[in-house]
């Protein structure tokens, strides 16, 4: 009998899946790692359940416990599985301006969910902010522990990368990996993947691909952590400062990935290669097709596929969304059946 002992075990060990498109655009082997497959659908089920693990261990958390975190969503949604398996509770602090459909999903997975204005980060109501004082103040009143898992500072999160995704990438390319290019939240997945690879050979070429008002493109192309100006319509990613997580680490070559450029390599995905996939994903696969384009022909590149496209119904793959953004909409979206039935 071949059997998983839970949903814990169940995370990780994705595919590498080849996207036929971009590949023969370059004339690379662009793959992507399907993390839209883990059970929470998006990357952030390997960090929750690393986090979640690592803080048993350090008895930070006992049966019972709450686990607070502020969250544009996957991994509240990441937490709130792996919490539910192991006995916790979860409270989860996430901006209004998140998809409807990832906050529907944490309150069915039983997540208690507070929904704060979206500020910037210096702001003192900003999430983050709101998450670590909900879970200070609620410290006092809950016996078994609250774990706040601090996703941007807990170097568990970038480990969860550097003894999965990492290694998992090594073996299923045989070590012929050439390139390696995401986007970033927290960074963790760039951080623990790139770390893994770059010991193993240390010629893997690390790319990150950034939205628009984020700092991620001027800090690795330039040096200087200075968000560029203007948003995207992505959720999940574009850090505007340095953290403890990505503070070391090594990256070769950095990217600007406009919506306009992202969306419609997520509407291609979908329509030719049948990867429904989040808004991430686009700018993740758009830096690796630039990556593939900077070094050549002949080259085996590999991004992250980081969620679901069902979590974004009511923006991304909504019409009236894509048109009040400018952005291009797929014609079968809209498309009418003629019929008779
Ligand atoms: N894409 C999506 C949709 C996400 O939710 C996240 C996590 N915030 C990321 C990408 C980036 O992952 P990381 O936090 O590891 O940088």
């Amino acid at each position: 009998m071949e059997t998983r002992d839970g949903i814990l075990e169940t995370i990780g060990n994705t595919p590498l899946i080849k996207l036929r498109r971009a590949s023969e655009a370059t004339g690379c082997t662009i793959l992507g790692k399907a993390e839209f497959l883990n059970p929470g659908q998006s990357v952030k089920d390997r960090p929750a359940r690393q986090m979640i693990l690592e803080a048993e261990k350090r008895g930070d958390i006992k049966p019972g416990g709450l686990v607070v975190e502020s969250t544009a969503g996957n991994t509240g949604i990441g937490l709130a599985l792996v919490a539910n398996a192991r006995g916790y509770r979860t409270l989860i602090v996430i901006p209004e301006t998140q998809s409807q459909e990832k906050k529907d999903m944490l309150r069915l997975a039983g997540a208690q969910l507070v929904e704060s204005p979206a500020l910037p980060f210096k702001n003192p109501n900003n999430y983050q902010h709101i998450g670590r004082r909900i879970a200070d103040k609620l410290r006092e009143s809950e016996p078994n522990g609250v774990l706040f898992a601090d996703q941007w500072n807990n170097l568990d999160n970038r480990k969860a990368h550097y003894v999965s995704t990492g290694p998992e990438i090594w073996q299923q390319t045989e070590g012929k990996v050439d390139g390696f290019i995401c986007s970033v939240g927290t960074g963790g997945t760039l951080a623990g993947t790139s770390t893994f690879l770059k010991e193993r050979n240390a010629d893997i070429v690390i790319g990150c691909a950034d939205p628009r008002g984020a700092a991620m493109y001027n800090l690795f192309a330039h040096g200087e952590a200075k968000a560029t100006e203007g948003g995207s319509i992505t959720e999940g990613i574009g850090l505007g400062r340095i953290t403890p997580i990505i503070e070391d680490i090594e990256v070769d070559t950095a990217f600007l990935i406009e919506d306009s450029e992202a969306v419609p390599v997520v509407f291609d995905l979908l329509e030719h290669e049948g990867l429904c996939l989040g808004g991430s994903s686009g700018v993740n696969v758009a830096g690796a097709i630039r990556l593939a384009r900077e070094l050549g022909p002949g080259h085996t590149i590999v991004t992250v596929l980081c969620d679901i496209g069902t979590r974004y119904g009511s923006k991304l793959f909504n019409p009236a969304f894509l048109r009040s953004k400018d952005l291009p909409v797929p014609d079968w979206i809209e498309r009418e059946v003629d019929i008779e039935i």
